[in-house]
């Protein structure tokens, strides 16, 4: 596994030596790119740390170095490998100390019809956006029962509750991810720890390069694409409310409305 901080320094697995300081620190899955890396910007400027995650280190390592402040720090983790996930957040703590706040913005698509859908894409599908965020939130939860506290925001999608044609087993893990998120906040209510999840429409990332401005303008009631920081104020929203857990926030400029 390979980390890098915002000073331009690589640094190896074993993080004993370094510095933390007392501010919030999210761990941000999907941060290099998209809703995560609008996330993690949106994050930093209101005085978060934030732990950048993703498979490709290079690009989280862009998002750290564009982030206001400094003590952001960049990982590589496929977060659909148990043992890697539990190892990334343990050099997390290791590196910045314990772990308030979670954001699973990691997420990938492989949309077609059912039957022209390969079994090992159902599973990687499965496996990254549901469980993934399991893991991810498994790892996290042992930092946040410490301190006693902590939040969580889970990024599903309009169609895990409407369902769309061509994207059966998206929907399904982000549908998965719905019943997760409402479990696991019952789970850990009482250790002052909140669950919430978001579920966005059409927003501008490399995800829905296909879709065109004209569809969104026709699908959407407010006539416009969503873009990464409409998503980012409804996830700080979330982290940031002391009364709201297990609950499904849609963000869609309407779109759910039509559907
Ligand atoms: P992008 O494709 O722009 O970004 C996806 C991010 O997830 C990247 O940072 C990518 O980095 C990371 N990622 C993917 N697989 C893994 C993995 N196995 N382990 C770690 N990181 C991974 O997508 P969006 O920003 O659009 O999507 C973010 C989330 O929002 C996803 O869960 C998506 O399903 C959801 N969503 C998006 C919508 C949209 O319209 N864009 C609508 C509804 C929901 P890397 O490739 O380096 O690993």
């Amino acid at each position: 596994m390979l980390i890098f901080r915002s000073n331009n320094t690589e640094v190896p697995y074993n993080l004993n030596d370094v510095k933390t300081t007392m501010s919030k620190l999210c761990v941000v899955s999907g941060g290099s790119r998209g809703i995560g890396r609008a996330v993690s910007r949106l994050l930093a400027e209101r005085g978060y740390r934030v732990a950048v995650v993703s498979r490709n280190l290079e690009a989280a390592q862009a998002t750290v170095v564009s982030l206001d402040g400094a003590d952001h720090i960049a990982f590589s983790c496929d977060v659909s490998r148990g043992e890697e996930v539990q190892k990334t957040f343990e050099a997390i703590k290791k590196a910045c100390g314990n772990i308030s706040y979670l954001v699973n913005a990691a997420g990938i698509n492989r949309d077609g019809l059912l039957l022209r859908t390969r079994p090992e894409d159902m599973l990687t599908v499965l496996q990254t956006n549901l469980i993934g965020s399991m893991l991810t939130c498994k790892a996290a939860l042992r930092s946040m029962l410490y301190t006693q506290g902590g939040a969580i925001v889970n990024i599903g999608s309009v169609v895990g509750s409407k369902g769309n044609a061509g994207q059966s087993v998206y929907s399904a893990s982000k549908a998965g991810l719905e019943g997760f998120t409402r479990s696991l906040a019952k789970e850990v209510a009482l250790r002052n720890i909140r669950v919430n999840l978001l579920a966005p429409g059409f927003i501008r990332t490399d995800m829905t390069a296909e879709v065109t401005e004209a569809e969104a303008v026709r699908a959407v009631p407010l006539g416009r694409f969503g873009e990464p920081e409409d998503v980012a104020q409804a996830a700080l929203f979330l982290l940031e409310s002391p009364y709201v857990t297990g609950q499904v926030l849609v963000v869609d400029g309407g779109l759910q409305l039509s559907l």
